[in-house]
C-alpha cells in the first residue's frame, strides 16, 4: 500500500500503478515528483489525494488520484490502486490527412481519451463532414461503401451498424439528423471504424503514392547512374582508340 509520512511517499513493495506510459508506451518506472505535504493532509483530512509522478522513460508527468484509506498519527494510508487522471489520446497518422480533417479528428480522439463519448461522436460527425467537403459526393459514396465493408467484415449487429451510419452519415443532406446516444462500448466501435475509414480514404492512398514516388525516384537515379557509367565507358574506349596510334608513333 501507499503511505505518506513526514519523510514523504512510501511505495508498496510491488509496482501498483500501470507501468505502460500512455505518452511514450514504454514500461518504465515512475518517480514521484509532487506529493501532498504530510502536515496539511493531517490538518485537512481529505478523502482523496493527487500525486504527480514522472515517467522515467519520456519525462512526461503522470497524474494519479488515490483514495485515503485511513489516517494515523504518523502516516496516511492510501488505497493500493491510483486512478490515472489524464490519458494520452490514441495515436494516429495525422500527417496523411488534410489539415482540416486532421484538426477535427484530433479533437475527436481527445474527447474519447477523456471518456466524453457523446462529444466524441459529435466530433466524428464533424470530421466526416470535413472529409465529404474535401472529396465531394463521389468520395462520400465511396466512404459509405467502405463503412458497409467494415460492418460486414466485423459482423457488427444491426443496432451498432445503424448507430455508425447515423453518426457518420446522419449529418449530410438538407437536414442534420440528431445524433444517437453513444456509450463507451459504441464509442470503441465508432473509434475503430473512423480510424479505418480515414485510413482507407487518405492514409492508404497517400502511403502508396509516396512509396511509389520513392521507387520511381530511385529507379530514375539508378537509370541515370547506368547511363553515366556507359557514357564514361564509351568515352574511355574512344580515348584508347585515339591514344593507341599516338603511343605507337612516339
Ligand atoms: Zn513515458
Amino acid at each position: 500500500m501507499w503511505t505518506i509520512t513526514r519523510a514523504g511517499l512510501q511505495a508498496p513493495a510491488a509496482q501498483a500503478l500501470p507501468s505502460e506510459c500512455p505518452h511514450c508506451h514504454a514500461h518504465a518506472q515512475l518517480t514521484p515528483v509532487s506529493v501532498p505535504d504530510f502536515a496539511s493532509l493531517q490538518r485537512d483530512a481529505p478523502q482523496r489525494v493527487g500525486i504527480v509522478f514522472r515517467c522515467n522513460a519520456c519525462g512526461v508527468p503522470r497524474f494519479f488520484r488515490f483514495t485515503v484509506r485511513r489516517q494515523e498519527s504518523e502516516r496516511i494510508v492510501l488505497a493500493g490502486n491510483g486512478q490515472e487522471l489524464e490519458r494520452a489520446p490514441e495515436r494516429y497518422a495525422f500527417g496523411y490527412l488534410p489539415a482540416n480533417v486532421a484538426r477535427l479528428f484530433r479533437e475527436a480522439l481527445a474527447c474519447h481519451a477523456s471518456d466524453c463519448f457523446n462529444a466524441f461522436a459529435s466530433m466524428c460527425r464533424r470530421s466526416a463532414q470535413a472529409v465529404f467537403e474535401d472529396l465531394g459526393e463521389g468520395g462520400r459514396l465511396r466512404m459509405f461503401d467502405t463503412l458497409e465493408d467494415i460492418i460486414e467484415l466485423c459482423e457488427l449487429d444491426g443496432d451498432t451498424a445503424h448507430l455508425l451510419r447515423a453518426v457518420i452519415f446522419g449529418g449530410t443532406g438538407d437536414r442534420d439528423a440528431s445524433l444517437p446516444d453513444v456509450d463507451a462500448s459504441h464509442a470503441g466501435v465508432l473509434l475503430e471504424a473512423m480510424k479505418d475509414l480515414l485510413y482507407q480514404t487518405y492514409v492508404r492512398r497517400e502511403k502508396l503514392t509516396r512509396a511509389m514516388r520513392m521507387r520511381r525516384f530511385f529507379a530514375a537515379q539508378s537509370g541515370r547512374r547506368l547511363a553515366v557509367v556507359s557514357a564514361r565507358d564509351e568515352a574511355l574506349d574512344a580515348t584508347d582508340g585515339e591514344a593507341g596510334p599516338q603511343a605507337d608513333s612516339a
